[in-house]
């Protein structure tokens, strides 16, 4: 029998109010169950918002470092379980055990910045402008936090979000994606045996255009956090600011690596193989554009195919394989279908591009890393965010060219350059559109505790990681003390004109 989960409301595991579920299958091997869910409705977001608000005060009169140290916990019983939960998150969405040890610590590496941060979360002190007048800001929380998380990321994502709304006091409603839900519900069992007090974090199970939907439609939901793709990302932006409620979205990418004739060759072979195939290449830092300077190109691309054939695709489970299957059938399928636009569009499948069947692939949805050579710019394989193990490399002549390339697309998230001129390394950091840029090493590798975002479309202008996303999650009070006995009258008194 699979394990069977449920929804968290108000400190209690339930079903949904319909009893309706749903089931989450392994991409490695979609006859086994990791376990069913329920499908919740809008009813549930009900109750779970009512419990949020309910626990409102409970959970913000909390002094900001006790709240941290519950945090902190949180971070300790993840370190105790990071095997377990790696384990399970790799049986639900397929990335290789290395990456989801990986993406588990940057959980714990995030509950360590919460604690930290619960010492110092300063505000500001000015001089007046005028005699016998104090000024300072204090923050307040929000009030409630709703959390919509995609599957790429299913411990580090929600840990990025709900850790800061936790500590600057607010309470939560979170739904996770439908191809992740156990990881997520390991989280909030984590938060509640760490001591955060009953009802303050609530999970609803269900799909985004029911649950998703009427978290964006409740009206005691003063915030959103959200991480997907740019076209659910719109449709947030146009609910949350029909309601005026504040919004930080973390949307796609289309990322570009360059390469310059006088850089390190075989690293920045290995930085393309790790940027593009790495989680699949489902990864919205994926490195998903290889912009070659012609004197390297040829060289470069014989390498590349070299070391792409010697990936191991398999189980993400099997410490042997390097890359692991693709999250499920719909996005297997347009993924392929995107290999098909490509070749219709003029590229060269240089490698790749099949679907993986027989015996050690048939249960499951694999597929080859995938190379197109003699890509164009402009061309749809090389805008769009195909959000699998496909590379498409252009060819440019000159470092001024590379940039226009790497700048011509919607996205600004990641961007990388291998060189080992400086002047190049320097010019790209000023002249690259994106909100990460590396100097030879590739577009992923995000630490937890610098702001992490994109520009343009990408994003609505906020950053998570370190202390950015603690902005997101706080109301700013000014307050201003007069202790001078009398009615003093700012910007009047003080005209130096008159
Ligand atoms: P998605 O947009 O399909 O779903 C994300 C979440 O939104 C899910 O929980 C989904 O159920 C929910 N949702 C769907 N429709 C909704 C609606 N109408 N209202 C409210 N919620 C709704 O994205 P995905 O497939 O889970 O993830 C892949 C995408 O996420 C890619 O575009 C990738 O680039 C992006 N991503 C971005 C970052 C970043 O930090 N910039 C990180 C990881 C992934």
């Amino acid at each position: 029998m699979p394990e069977k989960y449920q929804n968290f409301i108000d400190g209690k595991w339930v079903d949904s109010e319909s009893r309706e579920t749903f089931e989450n299958r392994n991409p490695a091997n979609w006859e086994e169950i990791v376990g069913v869910f329920p499908k919740s409705g809008k009813e549930d977001v009900e109750k779970a918002t009512e419990s949020a608000v309910a626990h409102r005060d409970e959970w913000a009169n909390l002094p900001v470092p006790e709240r941290g140290l519950i945090l902190g916990k949180a971070g300790d019983i993840m370190v105790e379980k990071k095997e377990k939960i790696a384990k399970l998150m790799t049986r639900e969405m397929g990335k290789i055990l290395k990456e989801t040890r990986g993406d588990t610590q940057e959980g714990i590496d995030t509950a360590y910045y919460a604690f930290g941060e619960s010492r110092r979360l300063y505000g500001v002190t000015s001089p007046s402008e005028l005699p016998n007048k104090t000024i300072y800001t204090i923050v307040k929380p929000i009030g409630t936090a709703g959390i919509i998380s995609p599957w790429n990321f299913p411990m580090a994502i929600p840990t990025w979000k709900i850790f800061p709304a936790l500590l600057m006091g607010n309470t939560i409603v979170f739904k996770p994606a439908t191809d992740t839900p156990a990881t997520a519900t390991k989280f909030v069992e984590i938060l509640d045996e760490a001591g955060v007090p009953k009802g303050v974090v609530n999970l609803v199970h269900g799909p985004g255009s029911v649950v998703g939907e009427a978290i964006l439609e409740h009206p005691d939901i003063g915030v959103i956090s959200f991480t997907g793709s740019s076209a659910v990302g719109r449709r947030i932006a146009e609910v949350a600011g029909k309601n005026l409620k504040r919004v930080s979205l973390e949307l796609g990418g289309k990322n570009p690596q360059i390469v310059m004739p006088d850089a390190n060759i075989e690293l920045a072979v290995e930085g393309v193989l790790w940027g593009a195939f790495g989680t699949t290449g489902q990864r919205c830092t994926a490195t998903s554009r290889l912009i070659l300077h012609k004197d390297i190109h040829d060289e470069f691309i014989d390498i590349l195919i070299k070391k792409a054939k010697e990936l191991k695709i398999g189980d993400g489970l099997l410490e042997s394989s390097d890359v692991g299957p693709i999250i499920n059938e719909t996005q297997l399928k347009k993924i392929l279908n995107y290999v098909e636009i490509g070749k219709q569009e003029g590229a060269k499948l240089a490698f790749g591009g099949n679907h993986l069947t027989g015996k050690e692939y048939d249960k499951g949805f694999f597929m080859e890393p995938t190379i197109f050579t003699g890509v164009e710019a402009g061309m749809r394989i090389e805008q769009e965010e195909i959000f699998g193990p496909v590379l498409s490399v252009i060819k440019v002549s000159s470092f001024e060219e590379a940039i226009e390339v790497a700048n011509d697309v919607e996205y600004g998230l990641s961007s990388s350059i291998y060189t080992a001129n400086l002047q190049y390394a320097m010019a790209a950091i000023d002249k690259l559109e994106a909100g990460l840029t590396y100097i030879n090493a590739p577009t992923i590798g995000a630490e937890c505790h610098m702001p992490f975002g994109g520009f343009k479309n990408t994003g609505n202008g906020h950053r998570e990681g370190g202390k950015w996303p603690y902005e997101v999650f706080g109301e700013i009070k000014t307050v201003y003390i007069d202790y001078s006995g009398k009615l003093q009258k700012a910007q009047i008194d003080t005209d130096i004109t008159k």
